[in-house]
């Protein structure tokens, strides 16, 4: 069992008040909160080791260059990929989305070919993929979703065919919750000669992780969804596809050699790390991951569920509310509209009595849009959310309904 308290104490922001209130934080799917042993490490790191890595032979810049090379060994543990070549350092989801559509697209994406999408996806895995179809001359396609949250699998025989050169969905929906059958999916593409891109900004701090299991071509998170820095993300890619696929940015670090004539690229994953990396923001990546193995996955994706059940089960006794998303597996993330009150006034209401909750199409306009709204309330969950929070949450919820409808 999580001592919840000492848990909670790791993070001081949990500590601070809004508008008058202790703070009531069920922001999460737009960011975690960081534990200050992430922060301290960083800090450890500008304070004392700081030097430039992959680049000097002196003392710091050898320090700084293994502490980085074992966060890449960190994370290629914690999604179990077979080699830490296969795990390319990101500013984040989006940068490693772009990465893919720009370099594999390059490479294998050609006019009359296909790209399918799930209609559950962030914009962030559905706009890069229509500026590459865009620029290839290639056809965007989508896989609809049903109406209690699921991909509709029935119709992805039609959808695939021997044109589709790759598939993009999340293992976690931001806005449902739903958890997708990412290992089905891609055997159903990998039949017809597709890859896999996951989108797992919003798995990897809820549900173990594993790109052998999943079978996946392609995985890309961020770490300020986990509980680690802003601005640093992961994207993971099988050794025999990065191979073949060109670097997207030049610059230092990717080169093995520069001529005027003729440059050569070095070796993964320096190939797709142009420039300096955020090398301490590496370093935090490698103490968060720590951080979420010193409490354990699984007391992590147990925890969540039960609250997200009592969550749902509070939250369905208040008049008028609709869930939108309730597929089966899913966990963390709950949204829904109230008849009569528009979610933008409930969050602001919510908001004074110090809870942070997010309001509008979380990024997924068109998911939103299937639901017949243009805007949510959304409430995302992490480890060191409370049972007394869920009811707080209810109690305001109740109170802002009142005021909002008279
Ligand atoms: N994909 C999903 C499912 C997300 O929830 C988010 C962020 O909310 C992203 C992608 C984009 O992540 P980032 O803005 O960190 O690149």
């Amino acid at each position: 069992m999580l001592d919840i308290q000492s848990l909670r104490a790791q993070f001081p922001v949990l500590r601070r008040r809004v508008n008058g209130h202790p703070l009531v934080y069920l922001d999460n799917g737009a960011t975690t909160q960081r534990p200050a042993r992430v922060v301290n490490k960083m800090a450890e790191y500008y304070l004392r080791h700081n030097a430039n890595v992959h680049r000097g032979v002196h003392h710091l810049s050898a320090l700084c260059t293994d502490a980085n090379e074992r966060a890449r060994e960190r994370v290629r543990a914690f999604i179990n990929a077979s080699s830490a070549e296969e795990i390319i350092f990101t500013a984040g989801t989006t940068a490693g989305i772009n990465l893919v559509a720009n370099s594999f697209g390059e490479a294998f994406v050609r006019p009359g070919d296909e790209i399918l999408v799930t209609e559950m996806e962030h914009h962030s895995n559905i706009v890069p993929w229509q500026m590459l179809c865009r620029r290839a001359g290639a056809t965007l396609k989508v896989l609809p979703v049903t109406d209690d949250g699921r991909l509709d699998l029935s119709l992805l025989p039609v959808l695939l065919t021997p044109r589709t050169r790759l598939v993009a969905l999340t293992r976690l929906s931001n806005v449902l919750g739903t958890i997708n059958p990412v290992r089905l999916v891609a055997d159903a593409a990998h039949a017809v000669g597709a890859v896999v891109l996951v989108d797992a900004a919003q798995a990897v701090q809820h549900l173990p992780v594993d790109v052998a299991g999943l079978d996946c071509d392609f995985l890309a998170f961020s770490a300020h969804k986990m509980y680690g820095p802003t601005g640093v993300g992961v994207l993971y890619g099988k050794k025999s596809l990065l191979d073949k696929m060109p670097p997207w940015q030049g610059g230092g670090e990717m080169v093995r050699d520069v001529r005027f004539e003729e440059t050569t690229y070095n070796d993964l994953p320096f190939k797709f790390e142009a420039g300096t990396p955020d090398f301490i923001g590496i370093i935090g990546v490698g103490e968060a991951i720590d951080f979420i193995d010193s409490v354990g996955m699984e007391e992590i994706t147990a925890r969540e569920r039960s609250l997200t059940l009592l969550a749902r089960d509070r939250l369905s006794t208040v008049p008028g509310l609709r869930f939108h998303g309730e597929a089966p597996e899913s966990s963390s993330v709950i949204s829904f509209t109230v008849e009569g009150a528009h979610p933008f006034d409930i969050g602001t209401l919510l908001d004074r009595q110090g809870i942070a909750v997010r309001t509008g199409h979380m990024c997924a306009a068109p998911l939103t849009r299937r639901f017949g709204v243009e805007s949510m309330v959304r409430v995302s969950l992490a480890m060191y959310n409370t049972e007394e929070e869920i009811d707080l949450l209810l109690r305001a919820l109740l109170r802002a309904l009142l005021m909002l409808r008279g």
